[in-house]
């Protein structure tokens, strides 16, 4: 189910939900997003477990739980400033405040549909080896038969 973007006519500040894959954290998101990077960096690729993170940003954006806030857990890699938010029963990336008050929300854990296009593919200089080429591969629409 596709649940598009709410506009509110006051602010005209769009809404946008999201939650975990086990349902435990929900939240909502109150504004828009900055930028969107897909990051191919090292950090990145273990944390996701593939070729790279795809993150929205919003300085202005308003995180609000709706349930499971503490089932939010946030690890932050000793010596960066690498760090991820994720549920602690079923380990879906989930948005998290970075540095002082920057908004970053992973995009596939929103379940609102997201407006914006990736803004630029970002750390392509430590991208994984298999990671070039993909458009050219076969598509199929669920598993291959
Ligand atoms: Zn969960
Ligand atoms: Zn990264």
């Amino acid at each position: 189910m596709e649940i598009r973007p709410i506009k509110t006519k006051a602010d005209n500040k769009a809404t946008y939900f999201g939650s975990c894959l086990c349902g435990t954290a929900k939240f909502e998101i109150q504004g828009e997003f900055d930028c969107f990077y897909l990051c191919h960096c090292q950090h990145c690729q273990k944390d996701t477990g593939s070729a790279h993170a795809a993150n929205l940003f919003s300085q202005s954006a308003k995180l609000i739980w709706l349930s499971g806030s503490d089932s939010v857990t946030t690890f932050t890699l000793p010596g960066t400033r690498h760090n991820k938010s994720f549920c602690q029963f079923c380990g879906s990336a989930l948005p998290g405040t970075h540095d002082t008050d920057l908004l970053v929300i992973p995009a596939g854990c929103l379940d609102t549909d997201v407006c914006m296009s990736p803004t630029a593919h970002i750390f392509t200089s430590s991208k994984a080896d298999w990671d070039s080429g993909l458009e050219a591969l076969p598509k199929f629409k669920g598993l291959p038969s």
